[in-house]
């Protein structure tokens, strides 16, 4: 089955601003089900997203993934029906601002904005080599604004600006996702983690594990955990083995997977304008589609 799930702006009708009950802001899994549960319940309800496609993170997230990018696609797709059904006003390409805010005069506030990137604290850890979660997604939106998640994938096969050699930092479910990612588009990866061997894929299914470890084995991946990450430098990066003895891992890049944070921002700028404001979903706790999802609905119900 082919799914086209690229929300095109032209596909969403835009209306005038109007008084609202709820506005929403974010159209990633938590916005959308906040909007798609009040809107059901009876509520006018209007949702602005900032960038030209709805579903938040959920068209890089489904890149990456590659098996199941048209299951995430789907469930996008199933999610804006929804929303279209049940009326929702939408607005894409439009950042909520103030001076939005007190146009729209709505009753409630849902801050669905997603989660916060946060800094790759080592020595070198800001230098050319590095590239982080914010980076990468932010040159993967900048595409999306042009190819669907389907086509940038192929893209992804043919180039990416990531170098042949590379170390992925971080062995739960985003680092054994990208170096799974990166060795499909033939790139020499080594995979290291912190932490105990026990941690490494966590996360991840059952079965999806029993199939990745083979898979990385066949493929040449180097697995390592228990390491310290200790430096960047312009050859590639420092760790200690477990047994304290310090070496370099060569490589091109260095590709980091630390954990988002909370993101509070926009309710700092935007919470004290409307007395009834919820933050909801990755920028208030990050999490999985599961959490979003459950949180939106919460607050659907609740308003
Ligand atoms: C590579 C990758 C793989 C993943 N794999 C999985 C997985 O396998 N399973 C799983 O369950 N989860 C996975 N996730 C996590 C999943 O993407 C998140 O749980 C989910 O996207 C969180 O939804 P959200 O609606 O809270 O935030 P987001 O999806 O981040 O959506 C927030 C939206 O708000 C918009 N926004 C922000 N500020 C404003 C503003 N001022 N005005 C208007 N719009 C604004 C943003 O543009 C964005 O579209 C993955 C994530 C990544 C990055």
């Amino acid at each position: 089955m082919s799914v086209e799930p690229a929300i095109r702006p032209s596909d969403v009708p835009e209306t005038d601003i109007l008084a609202c009950d709820a506005l929403v802001v974010g159209g990633g899994p938590a916005g959308m089900e906040a909007a798609r549960v009040a809107a059901k319940r009876g509520h006018q309800v209007v949702l602005y997203e900032k960038a030209s496609w709805l579903g938040g993170l959920l068209p890089v997230a489904s890149m990456v993934k590659h098996l199941e990018t048209l299951d995430i696609l789907t469930f996008v797709k199933y999610l804006e029906t929804q929303i279209k059904k049940e009326g929702v006003r939408i607005h894409l390409k439009k950042e909520v601002t103030p001076e939005i805010v007190r146009q729209e005069k709505p009753d409630v506030l849902v801050l669905a904005a997603g989660a916060a990137y946060t800094k790759f604290h080592l020595p070198g850890g800001d230098g050319r080599k590095v590239l982080t979660p914010g980076g990468l997604h932010q040159q993967l939106k900048f595409f999306l604004k042009f190819f669907s998640p389907t086509t940038l994938e192929k893209l992804t096969r043919i180039w990416m600006p990531v170098g042949k050699t590379v170390v992925v930092t971080g062995g739960t479910l985003h680092g054994c996702e990208l170096a799974e990612f990166l060795t499909k588009r033939q790139r020499k990866v080594t995979l290291i983690h912190n932490g105990p061997a026990s941690e490494l894929g966590e996360g991840m299914t059952g079965d999806d594990l029993m199939n990745l470890w083979p898979w990385m084995e066949k493929k040449g991946v180097v697995i390592n955990a228990d390491v310290q990450y200790r430096e960047v430098t312009d050859r590639g990066l420092v760790v200690t083995d477990p047994d304290g003895r310090e070496r370099l891992i060569e490589v091109d890049n260095v590709c980091t997977t630390q954990d988002f944070a909370p993101n509070y921002e926009a309710l700092g700028r935007l919470g004290q304008l409307v007395p009834e404001t919820y933050n909801v979903g990755s920028s208030e706790k990050p999490g999985l589609i599961v959490d979003a999802m459950r949180e939106g609905a919460r607050v659907g119900y609740a308003i």
